[in-house]
């Protein structure tokens, strides 16, 4: 159990971080499997409205005609008794029949066939005048004169269309007695013009405005093409038609085609795009959640990172406290029992514990610096300030000890008209010093260090140089973050809280300045501080 506890205490990060992603993997996979299926039913679905639609149009043309037609058509065969045509006339003239040229009786009672036609102006059955449609209708009736002549029995007569003639289209209704048997057709002449000019638009329109009401933009083109591939009617006119469906009129008219064209894509093109839409939102869904994921976790991992570096921190810190108080305290006691007699001795033994205080002080500014920075609650006084000044306390206060350490401190002068500037002065002095301290602690075996004040290119630059054990390009740029220590090398035996730069850097940015690092591993660091001189009084 122990390593496995262990394992995972380790690379929690990494195990949360799975733990996450592979159901949200599983997720997108399940998704995206889902819309591929819905992309092949998305396109049946579009084609299958299209059906539909036609399927609309041809119900209500069938309803139409058959419905007309069966009310008009039911003539009673007792009016085909001789002297009772008007009966007939005023049957048609009752029953007012939409969608057809002509009204005829075929009356097979007498000895010969004989015609009528309906005249509406006189409401009367006259007999034909026209030829070409006689001819006609008597070939269209030929079969209903067979069964007349044979005495075949009909028990259930229909509505029968006969399109042989392409200029006379002609729905019959075959009048039988009582017996069954056939003694005469009614039948009616369709309009071709009323069919084209008033049924078609009139249909068309109405059922395209039932199935495409919430979706106008997406109205296909309707056509209807005659025998003769002519177009009979044509809905609204679409530039670039991409598909469609087509079939011929059940019934009546049927050599001619309905062709229902959509301008915008195909049903797999539509389902496509559709499936396309869906899979970037579910993708932009999952790079959020991970996106969101990826951010916890990095906030995570740096307050972990954090918190072992506040723990290397405490440590630090007890041991850099820890070395200079027992000094003091060995130093103090030798004192108080009288053991240090000698006044040079007496002296020396002061000023260590006088160098040792002022370190410690320096240490507690840091870290009480470090907490108001943290706190926002760090304010900065801006006062007129003479930098040499500045520069030389903080060297004189540093001086026993880099005696005692054998550094020799080289200080590059600035010239007498060095400007004054508005700074605090306390807060430079802090990081003058934490600059001047790290030099001295990572001088390694070099004893030489230099620093200097210069005024550039209207700038004021306060620089440090050591000849020590340097820092690598990819640690300068994380050095100024608070508790970072270069982790290796000769700097690990130097003991240091870590937060000296980044205080540095805060004091800097505080006074829009800039500070700078040249450091090469092994060859000694330079840092420099570049102030403004705007603020020259
Ligand atoms: P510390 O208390 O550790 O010195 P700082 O914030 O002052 O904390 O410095 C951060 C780190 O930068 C140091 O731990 C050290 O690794 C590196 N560093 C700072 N100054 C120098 C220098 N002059 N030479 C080499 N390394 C340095």
């Amino acid at each position: 159990m122990a390593p496995y506890r262990t394992f995972l205490k380790r690379h929690v990060l990494w195990v949360g971080f799975i733990a996450a992603f592979l159901p949200l993997l599983a997720l997108m996979a399940l998704q995206y499997n889902s819309l591929v299926k819905l992309e092949a039913a998305s396109a049946y679905a579009g084609e299958a409205y299209l059906k539909n639609f036609l399927e609309g149009v041809f119900d209500r043309v069938l309803y139409f005609y058959r419905g007309n037609a069966e009310r008009v058509l039911s003539v009673p065969p007792s009016y085909l008794v001789q002297g009772n045509s008007h009966k007939i006339a005023w049957h048609f003239r009752k029953k007012e029949v939409e969608g057809a040229s002509r009204l005829f009786v075929m009356d097979y009672t007498g000895a010969k066939d004989r015609l009528w036609y309906y005249d509406a102006a006189s409401v009367s059955m006259l007999p034909s005048n026209r030829q070409a449609e006689s001819r006609s209708v008597f070939v269209a009736c030929a079969p209903f004169q067979l069964m007349s002549r044979k005495g075949t029995n009909l028990e259930s007569p229909n509505l029968v269309v006969d399109e042989k003639d392409s200029d006379n289209y002609m729905i019959l209704y075959p009048l039988t007695n009582d017996d069954f048997q056939v003694v005469g057709v009614a039948g009616m002449v369709v309009n071709m013009e009323y069919f084209r000019t008033r049924l078609l638009p009139e249909v068309i329109g109405e059922t395209l405005d039932k199935y495409f009401k919430d979706d106008p933009d997406l109205k296909p083109v309707v056509k209807v093409i005659d025998p003769v591939d002519v177009t009979a009617y044509e809905s609204d006119w679409l530039p670039d038609v991409a598909h469609g469906v087509s079939r011929y009129f059940p019934w009546i008219f049927s050599h001619y085609r309905l062709v229902v064209q959509s301008g915008y894509a195909t049903p797999e093109q539509w389902a496509r795009s559709n499936f396309i839409v869906n899979l970037s939102l579910s993708g932009l869904l999952a790079a959020v959640l991970l996106g969101g994921i990826a951010l916890a976790f990095r906030a995570v991992s740096r307050e972990l990172k954090l918190s072992e570096m506040k723990g290397d921190f405490v440590s630090n810190v007890s041991h850099e406290l820890r070395t200079p108080l027992a000094s003091i305290r060995v130093f103090g006691e030798f004192m108080r029992l009288g053991r240090v007699t000698d006044s040079e001795k007496c002296e020396e033994y002061g000023e260590y514990i006088e160098t040792e205080s002022r370190r410690l002080t320096q240490l507690l500014n840091n870290i009480l610096d470090f907490s108001k920075i943290e706190s926002g609650a760090k304010t900065y006084h801006m006062e007129p300030c003479d930098l040499r000044v500045v520069l030389a306390q903080v060297l004189k206060t540093m001086e026993v000890r880099n005696r005692h350490s054998g550094f020799n401190i080289h200080y590059e002068r600035p010239d007498d008209d060095f400007p004054e500037l508005r700074i605090d002065c306390e807060a430079m002095a802090q990081a003058f010093h934490n600059l001047l301290d790290n030099a001295v602690k990572y001088s390694g075996d070099s004893r030489d260090i230099s620093v200097g004040l210069e005024r550039s290119g209207g700038k004021v630059v306060f620089w440090v140089e050591d000849q020590g054990v340097g820092i690598s390009r990819s640690e300068q740029k994380k050095i100024f973050d608070r508790f970072h220590r270069v982790p290796t090398g000769a700097v690990h035996n130097v003991k240091g809280s870590g937060l000296g730069l980044s205080i540095v850097h805060h004091v800097v940015a505080a006074h829009h300045g800039e500070i700078r690092v040249k450091s090469e591993p092994g060859r000694g660091s330079r840092f420099s501080i570049i102030l403004p001189t705007t603020e020259v009084m």
